[in-house]
């Protein structure tokens, strides 16, 4: 007889076993770059609250009134009566933000991958993607039925090869998407937008952009990417982002056309049926957007300390591969390596991740640090300390 559930543990002790298994972490008290984790005060270098936000008083103190006035759930997906007033605010302020004729706001950016991309092209059309692109565009790509290439890591050539390649494609394809994202998570490279928005305009491409991390960190006052590039979403169609990083809340967008948000709005089904943000979620977004327009600040102590530390390390012979933003890999090689570095660190009162395969290649695990606006420069310099005598013991520089 066969035991329907036996795969359950069998499948999680092959992990395991392996030492692929996730264990989790709790923090005690709010998501800060000094945190309680598992009973430790640590400094956590493994958040995405780049800027802080999450604790900023502008975005619990609007979080709080939106309580008192809209209460604390939203009843109701976006078409039935889940759209509040708040919602459309966010929007009109997102798109003002973005430079953009409108702006579309879903409930987490997962769902803006996993519910646009299929509706941007199926059967007959083609999708290019970035051999790196985050694992929600490759889940939103497996539920199309379009053709896909994938050219390498941000290079431009290869793309270039593929939409040529495309162009004599019988019979010939109703649409092409070139999917990237902007600032890539694992290794924290820029994507060269300029270069592919010009592709994408010599073939007739729609160009699409996630932006999660490049969101607070690029462009002017931390527009993200297309500000970076002086790019326009005539270039740039759909560019993706989400406020679970660094405006400190959650939730999914896009910024682009009035087309493309009443498009989006109307068929993708991570819009449509799944229930639209909490009013305090949206009134302390709203704040992140005032925070960002009104406290340039933040973005510029986080430049600051990523440059500070990036050349620190480097300069005691870490090996921080393509990195260009906040997010800074310490590239060690092998897996056990990484994890044996985060554990001495953890010890050391320092809360970082080991990034291993199959996340990167068998010989490049890392860990993988993500800089926070918040530290200050004494802080910073004892964290270059206990990397350098960490990274020492393990005969890692
Ligand atoms: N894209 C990228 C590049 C990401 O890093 C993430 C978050 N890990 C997402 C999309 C998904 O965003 P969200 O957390 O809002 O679902």
């Amino acid at each position: 007889m066969r035991n329907p559930t036996s795969f359950l543990s069998e499948e999680y002790e092959e992990l395991v076993e392996k030492s692929l298994d996730w264990r989790l972490k709790t923090l005690y008290g709010p998501s800060e770059p000094f945190s309680n984790v598992d009973g430790r005060e640590v400094i956590v270098l493994c958040s995405n609250n780049y800027l802080g936000l999450t604790t900023h008083p502008r975005l619990k103190e609007a979080a709080l009134a939106a309580i008192e006035t809209h209460g604390v759930g939203s009843g109701a997906v976006r078409p039935i009566s889940g759209t509040m007033d708040l919602h459309m605010e966010l929007e009109e302020r997102l798109a003002k933000f973005k430079g953009s004729e409108a702006a579309l706001t879903y409930p987490t950016g997962f769902m803006v991958n996993s519910g646009l991309i299929p509706q941007l092209a199926g059967r007959g059309d083609l999708i290019v993607s970035d051999e790196l692109n985050h694992g929600s565009i490759i889940d939103g790509v497996r539920l199309t039925r379009a053709d896909r290439a994938i050219y390498k890591h941000n290079d431009t050539e290869d793309l270039a090869r593929v939409l040529d390649e495309a162009e004599n494609h019988d019979p010939e394809y109703r649409r092409i998407l070139i999917i990237t994202d902007g600032v890539f998570s694992m290794d924290g490279d820029i994507a060269p937008l300029d270069e592919v928005a010009k592709l994408g305009g010599e073939h007739g491409a729609m160009v699409y952009v996630d932006d999660a991390h490049g969101e607070g960190v690029l462009g002017k006052g931390g527009r993200g990417i297309v500000s970076h590039f002086g790019l326009d979403h005539n270039e740039v169609q759909v560019e993706m982002g989400t406020f679970s990083k660094a405006y400190g809340t959650i939730g999914g967008h896009i910024s682009g056309s009035e087309s493309l948000a009443k498009f989006a709005w109307n068929k993708s089904r991570t819009w449509l049926l799944s229930s639209s943000h909490p009013p305090p979620v949206v009134a302390a977004t709203i704040a992140a957007i005032d925070v960002l327009e009104s406290e340039p600040q933040h973005v510029e102590r986080l430049w600051r300390n990523t440059k500070r530390f990036k050349k620190a390390v480097e300069d005691l012979g870490f090996d921080t591969g393509m990195s260009q933003t906040p997010i800074i890999p310490l590239i060690v090689g092998e897996s056990s390596k990484a994890k044996r570095f985060s554990d001495l660190l953890y010890d050391e009162g320092i809360f970082v991740v080991p990034i291993v395969f199959p996340m990167v290649a068998q010989d490049r695990a890392r860990i993988r640090v993500q800089m926070n606006a918040k530290l200050s420069l004494e802080q910073l310099d004892s964290v270059i300390e206990t990397i350098e005598g960490t990274g020492k013991k393990l005969e890692i520089i």
